[in-house]
């Protein structure tokens, strides 16, 4: 008898060993990215850009998985792969974000901490090169959880940021589109207050989840091409682009930002898990695809919860995205149809 209760006592000790009390292995983590959605067709994605695309989006994935395969934390993750999408042309944020009203790129990012409920974020800076890793200095070395424009490019260049001249963000192709906006709107007679949500904007993002059970999320933009000046799309904004909570999930938004501000996206979903036992999966298709669709608020969402699940909805036409997990498996993505 005395021998079967030890028997069972150790097996429990094992069980909770190997997948701790939240029923995730505790030697198991997962890293999604997302590079925008938006109108990602093969007919708008030439044959010879899309394996740089995917070659960027792999390399950003191998570089945050190092880091969780090593036992660092889901921000280190999510901070260091959206670093390498901040750095490529390819992608709008960082080098290769897109042009406001006024010609000139205007930087927001944001990241939170889902085991302290701790975020960071700036908004409308103009020359910080990797707005994500500012982002964080303001979550861990200020009392604040937002700085914008000069008062966070200071911020940024006091805590020894790399800050660049702001012709660094200069990108032919965001300037053509931006010069097809000003036609557009000429012809229209529209002004300049529509901002153009045109879909191949690239907003980059990342969440994860690291071998402690810590979740994370960040995400980062040049907003949308012809914003009005000094306008703060949904990317830093806490809640609406980006949110993490070791209770439910991480999530990084891309989209129309209005709409996910007027909808708190990422807290939303956050909020449906914890509140009515949704599943992650249900909640987020929930969100995308009936919520926002209804309202034609377009973009999707990447998110991955606390026991290591992920979802990358989207109700636009694609949207690159791609996953990394400690089973091996990998997937880089961008139309909808795959
Ligand atoms: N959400 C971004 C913004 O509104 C744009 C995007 O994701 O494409 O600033």
């Amino acid at each position: 008898m005395n021998k079967n209760i030890s028997f069972v006592f150790l097996l429990l000790l094992f069980i909770i060993n190997i997948f701790g009390l939240s029923g995730q292995s505790v030697n198991s983590y997962v890293l999604v990215i997302h590079g925008g959605a938006g109108n990602v067709t093969p007919e708008r994605i030439d044959d010879e850009i899309r394996p740089v695309y995917i070659e960027v989006l792999t390399e950003a994935l191998i570089s945050g998985e190092r880091v969780l395969k090593n036992g660092g934390s889901s921000l280190d993750a999510v901070e260091t792969a959206v670093r390498i999408l901040e750095d490529s042309p390819l992608f709008n944020a960082g080098r290769g974000a897109v042009f406001n009203a006024e010609g000139k790129n205007e930087l927001d990012a944001s990241i939170m901490c889902g085991k302290e409920i701790n975020s960071g974020a700036v908004a409308s800076v103009t020359n910080v090169k990797n707005p994500v890793s500012a982002a964080r200095m303001v979550m861990e070395e200020s009392p604040h959880v937002l700085l914008v424009s000069e008062g966070a490019e200071r911020f940024s260049y006091e805590k020894g940021l790399e800050i660049v001249d702001p012709s660094y963000f200069f990108d032919q192709k965001r300037w053509d589109v931006y010069k097809e906006f000003l036609r557009r709107m000429e012809i229209e007679k529209k002004g300049m207050n529509e901002p153009h949500y045109d879909g191949t904007t690239g907003t980059v993002g990342a969440v994860a989840l690291d071998m402690d059970g810590n979740l994370a999320a960040a995400t980062s933009t040049g907003g949308m091409t012809g914003k009005k000046f000094g306008r703060v799309g949904d990317s830093p904004i806490i809640g609406a682009g980006t949110y993490a909570s070791n209770k439910t999930c991480a999530v990084s938004a891309t989209g129309h930002g209005e709409y996910f501000i007027r909808n708190v996206v990422a807290y939303d979903i956050s909020a449906r898990m914890k509140y009515s036992g949704e599943t992650l999966m249900e909640t987020a298709e929930y969100v995308i695809n009936t919520k926002l669709k209804d309202i034609d608020a377009r973009g999707g969402i990447i998110a991955v919860d606390k026991d290591g699940n992920i979802a990358m909805p989207f109700n636009t036409e694609g949207m690159f995205r791609g996953y990394i997990n400690s089973k091996g498996q990998m997937e880089v993505k961008m139309f909808g149809d795959e």
